[in-house]
């Protein structure tokens, strides 16, 4: 049983509920609309984030401090939320990927002798 099949168990679908969700739904929506047409290329570039990450990620900043390695150069690096990068920004840079998550800034397949292959 799944986390999600609890919930969805417990809950009570009531006018609230479906209202609630109804909204979050569309929320989510206008989102990947974003998404889509790349509403904000620029500002997502500056800062490094695949169009995913940027118009769709859960950018809540707890008050948990992470430490992570870059997994590019194993670089230190200290995030003020429980929402880790995967690379430095400098990496991310130079490689041309999300430094969140690792996808290519443009969505397409990488060129492996960009990388370093794992053994
Ligand atoms: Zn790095
Ligand atoms: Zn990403």
């Amino acid at each position: 049983m799944s986390y999600l099949n609890n919930i969805k168990k417990y809950a009570t679908v009531d006018f609230s509920y479906v209202y609630r969700n109804t909204e979050y739904s569309q929320c989510q929506m206008n989102k990947y609309k974003a998404c889509v047409k790349d509403t904000e290329k620029k500002k997502r570039l500056s800062n490094n984030l695949c169009p995913i990450c940027y118009y769709t990620g859960h950018w809540t900043g707890g008050q948990m401090f992470t430490q992570n390695q870059c997994g590019v150069c194993e670089a230190e690096m200290m995030f003020g939320s429980t929402c880790i990068d995967v690379v430095c920004p400098k990496c991310a840079k130079e490689l041309g990927i999300c430094k969140h998550c690792g996808t290519t800034l443009n969505l397409k397949l990488p060129k492996k002798e960009k990388f370093k292959v794992a053994k």
